[in-house]
């Protein structure tokens, strides 16, 4: 496979845009591969695939911050984050085939400072150690970039960890480069040897648009499937890449066609150069109620969800005046579940920007108000 990390390279782009792009991918890297620049309809120049990776000046307007879910305060030791009690995400990649111009965690790639595992052993025995943790997600970066042998070493580890209940593997590599999986036979093998009836492996994939779904990224679907692994997909809601109604609910109904699952659709975090693909928290979930509308069943277990330092919270509803969020999983405890009510802002991006009204508590059968405000 061809990469382009010089974007003068990018023959598809005139003088002047190579010349005014140059200067963003001086603060933030340039990295696509020759497959997925050959998707782009470079007639169009608010191509969504072409938003995904090709720089975007506005990049350069002051927004968020490098890590806007403050994962520095999660790490136990290097690559290893433990933020819930009961899951552990894995850092095994500090690179990604592709870099996507809106990724929340591009400090890794952008600020020279490796935050991804080294030896792994380290996070492996962190691991062994917690038996409070019952799922590992292996991300990055990439890890699929890592060989067929490190990752075949990893995954008998964990293998090997009795109380884990769940292997997951988050990936953009079946939609940034699908023969990565379509020519290594040893890697489905692995996932063969490891996708245990009792455990199976999860492949969490990240699918934006429906036309990444091409025909060899499908191919590579049906292959995870057939060794055994269980998929689903995230995908963050992007202005000018699936910011509409009708490519949303596209989107994932093909999925669910392909046996590919929607899990969580992300509000995007407010991180420095990522305002091109903010969408606001109201119009984002007004456009997922109405790209609802289309889903069959099992496309509408989507949930939107916000990853903030303090949990993620799913977007449970929004009134006239209100937005009602509630803890899908939170960082202490006590919080769990609890519902929260915010005065309604149609400007905000993020929690932090809402107003909280009175606190709400509550779980899964049903809004109840503090006894504060009962009384
Ligand atoms: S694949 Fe994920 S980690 Fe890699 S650049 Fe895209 S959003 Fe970031």
């Amino acid at each position: 496979m061809r990469y382009f990390t010089d974007i003068s390279k990018v023959g598809a782009l005139s003088a002047s845009e190579r010349a005014s792009l140059q200067k963003v991918t001086e603060v933030y890297k340039f990295r696509a591969n020759e497959y997925y620049l050959n998707l782009i309809n470079w007639k169009d120049s608010s191509d969504p695939i072409r938003r995904t990776v090709i720089p975007n000046v506005r990049e350069l307007e002051g927004w968020g911050t490098l890590d806007p879910s403050d994962e520095k305060t999660n790490y136990v030791c290097q690559g290893l984050q433990h933020k819930y009690r009961d899951t552990v995400l894995f850092l095994i990649s500090n690179e990604c085939e592709s870099l996507c111009r809106y990724c929340f965690r591009k400090r890794i790639f952008n600020s020279g400072r490796n935050e991804a595992a080294i030896d792994y052993s380290s996070g492996i025995n962190y691991i062994q150690n917690h038996r409070e943790v019952k799922n590992v997600i292996l991300s990055g970066g990439e890890p699929l970039l890592l060989s067929t042998k490190k990752i075949g070493k990893i995954l008998k580890k964990l293998d090997s960890i009795p109380h884990l209940q769940s292997i997951r593997i988050g990936t953009k590599m079946p939609a940034f480069n699908p023969y990565r999986i379509l020519k290594d036979p040893e890697l489905l093998k692995l996932i063969r040897t490891y996708s245990d009836p009792r455990r199976r492996i999860y492949i969490i994939t990240h699918f934006n648009h429906a036309r990444e779904l091409t025909e060899p990224s499908i191919e590579a679907l049906n292959q995870l499937i057939r060794a055994g692994a269980i998929l689903c997909n995230q995908t963050p809601i992007l202005r000018g890449i699936n910011d509409s109604a009708e490519n949303l609910c596209t989107l994932m109904n093909l999925l669910t066609s392909v046996g590919n699952v929607p899990y969580y659709i992300f509000i995007n975090r407010p991180t420095s150069g990522n305002k091109p693909f903010a969408v606001p928290i109201v119009k984002a979930f007004n456009i997922f109620s109405r790209a609802k509308a289309g889903m069959t069943g099992i496309a509408k277990r989507a949930r939107m969800v916000m990853s903030h330092s303090s949990g993620k919270s799913e977007i449970v509803g929004i009134s006239e005046d209100k937005i009602y969020l509630r803890y899908h999983q939170a960082r202490a405890l006590e919080d769990e579940s609890k519902i929260m009510e915010y005065e309604r802002d149609d400007e905000a991006y993020w929690i932090d920007e809402l107003e909280e009204c009175d606190e709400l508590i509550g779980g899964s059968e049903g809004i109840y108000l503090s006894p504060e405000k009962l009384n």
